[in-house]
């Protein structure tokens, strides 16, 4: 029998982790689990309840409330959230600008921490999962680690290009810039903690990093 693999990718937003993680999961034959849709999808749970985002009470409650389910399946990537399929809708502005409402409290981190570890345990061969807090809270244990950084420049660039250009300057550094800041004030996903493998994929193709992680995951 072969053994499951766990590889466990975090970093900033724009660094180019969601389309890696994809891909490394797809040509391993792994499960793939986007948790940064997490967050998203529980962000709309609570602004289809008509909770403001500065109601930290009304947060909690639509987080731990929500009916959440998440396909692992790198070829068909979709959410829903209390029954309804959210899985274009966390991609729109609204959403972006809103998720830090729920990111930047721990009652609702801890709670989408323990739906992310039991959806890990569950995938038999194993799973690339991505986010922040992969690397240190959510799967310590991984057997492989990785912190993918990129210069903010190149981060925007690339957010631009996820977003077929149609976002002003404006919209893009609150995208990248202004939720990097907020991110960071409850997870450090900029510099690599103990055991984990820092990838500046500044200077790297797509192609580049997705094959410095299977070589990565090939020596595992
Ligand atoms: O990765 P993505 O940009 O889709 O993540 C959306 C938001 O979800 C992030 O800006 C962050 O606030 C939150 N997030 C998080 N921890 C994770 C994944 C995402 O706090 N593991």
């Amino acid at each position: 029998m072969t053994q499951r693999l766990v590889i466990a990718i975090d970093g900033p937003s724009g660094s180019g982790k969601s389309t890696t993680s994809r891909a490394v999961a797809q040509r391993l034959g792994l499960a793939y689990l986007d948790t940064g849709a997490m967050y998203r999808a529980v962000t709309c749970a609570f602004l289809d309840a008509g909770v403001d985002p500065s109601d930290t009470a009304g947060v909690i409650a639509s987080t731990l409330g929500a009916n959440l389910e998440i396909s692992t399946d790198p070829d068909d990537q979709w959410v829903r959230v209390n029954g309804t399929d959210v899985t274009q809708r966390i991609r729109e502005q609204e959403v972006s600008t809103k998720v830090s409402a729920v990111s930047t409290v721990p009652e609702c981190r801890a709670d989408l921490v323990a739906r992310q570890r039991a959806i890990i345990d569950a995938a038999p061969a194993g799973i690339v999962a991505e986010g922040r807090d992969i690397t240190t809270v959510v799967a310590p244990d991984a057997d492989l680690r990785l912190l993918l950084t990129a210069d903010p420049e190149i981060r925007m660039a690339r957010r631009k290009l996820d977003l077929d250009g149609e976002v002003d300057a404006a919209a893009l550094a609150d995208q990248v810039l202004r939720r990097d800041s907020d991110d960071s004030k409850l997870v450090n996903f900029t510099t690599a903690a103990d055991g984990v493998i820092h990838l500046d994929c500044t200077y790297l193709t797509l192609e580049q990093t997705i094959d410095a992680v299977l070589a990565l995951a090939g020596a595992r």
